[in-house]
């Protein structure tokens, strides 16, 4: 069923993919075939976090199998709700730095706009799935308060749109926004962290090249793949029209048990990504929030797999396995 709606798929717009994600667990677990076992404790984690796939997603999850690596970021466990020790609802400390509603300033010369507070998928590991979003809500005015606090500090050479997901917001505002940032004189890169070229590759549309490009701002795309089964033609074809319009592209990937943690998974998704275009860039070890304790990895094994990952692929495939702690000034080298 899911096959034979591939070309319609793929022929909506994004705003029409988005639109039609599955948001209701029994319905997945229909069209994937999946033992009605599961349903009780997806319900119940939903609850907490919502189910949200959309269908160009939904199409690489392989019917039938529970452990599929895609469905397992967003299938909804019975497991999350379990209380973990050393696992809260805000583990970076965030709300400390957050200045003006809507920016997070927190790194040297470097500051994070949360452009919109909506995703195109729901991952369970999110960070930041208990975000107080209500009050970082943009729009134009609150984008101009976080404007003027960039203004008003010319250490900040770099603007970084994050989110939730900042492609979830419609061309137009982000041409406009990003005019604004191109105004200050000291602001000298644009970065966008997204998962909607992952998600809905159809997102980067020509208008969404041109915001991106148009200004003087020296443009970098981080996407955020845990898989190499995510990188599909439509991705690559996205990631190609990216990369040819001048965009650097980099990759940052969390890294999830029973998801990403051999060898095999993240060589192979090394590699794919440098097919597409892309250079991996981070390994994140997870952000202890709550509901996403049963993905952790241990740090001895997650320097295990860069150790067999040096060894097996050139130093440029490589990513930097890095955590983040709330009162360090960049990310954190795990070495
Ligand atoms: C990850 C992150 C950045 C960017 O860090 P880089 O090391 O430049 O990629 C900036 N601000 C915050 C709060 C971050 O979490
Ligand atoms: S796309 Fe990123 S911000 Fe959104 S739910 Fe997934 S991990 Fe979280």
């Amino acid at each position: 069923m899911i096959t034979r709606s591939v070309a319609t798929v793929d022929s909506l717009t994004w705003q029409e993919q988005l639109a039609t994600s599955i948001r209701d667990p029994k319905q997945l677990l229909n069209m994937l075939g999946l033992d009605t076992s599961l349903l009780d404790g997806a319900l119940n984690a939903h609850e907490d976090f919502p189910l949200r796939v959309p269908l160009p997603y939904l199409q690489r999850i392989a019917k039938g199998d529970p452990n599929d690596p895609l469905l397992r970021q967003v299938l909804p466990l019975g497991s999350e709700l379990l209380a973990a020790p050393g696992y809260s609802d805000d583990p970076l400390d965030e709300q400390n730095s957050n200045p003006v509603p809507g920016l997070v300033h927190k790194y040297h010369g470097r500051v994070l706009l949360i452009v919109s507070p909506n995703c195109a998928i729901n991952c369970r590991y999110c960070f930041r799935r208990h975000f107080p979003y209500q009050d970082n809500k943009p729009g134009r005015s609150e984008w101009q308060h976080a404007l003027d606090y960039i203004a008003n500090d010319s250490s900040i050479r770099e603007v970084i749109y994050s989110g939730g997901d900042p492609l979830a917001t419609s061309d137009k505002q982000l041409q406009w926004l990003t005019e604004q940032v191109a105004s200050i004189k000291h602001v000298q890169r644009l970065r966008v962290h997204t998962r909607l070229p992952i998600v809905i590759p159809n997102r980067i549309t020509d208008s969404c090249l041109q915001w991106l490009t148009s200004t003087r701002l020296i443009p970098s795309m981080v996407i955020h793949s845990n898989h190499p089964n995510e990188l599909d033609k439509e991705v690559a074809n996205a990631l190609y029209r990216l990369k040819r319009a001048g965009v650097t592209l980099l990759n940052q990937t969390v890294l999830l048990s029973g998801i990403n943690d051999t060898l095999s998974a993240l060589q192979q998704l090394s590699e794919r990504l440098f097919e597409v275009g892309v250079l991996p860039y981070y390994l994140h070890q997870l952000d202890r929030i709550n509901g996403a304790a049963h993905f952790e990895v241990t740090d001895l094994r997650a320097k295990q797999l860069i150790a067999e990952l040096t060894a097996a692929l050139p130093g440029y495939l490589v990513p930097k396995l890095v955590r983040e702690i709330p009162s360090a000034n960049s990310k954190v080298l795990i070495l």
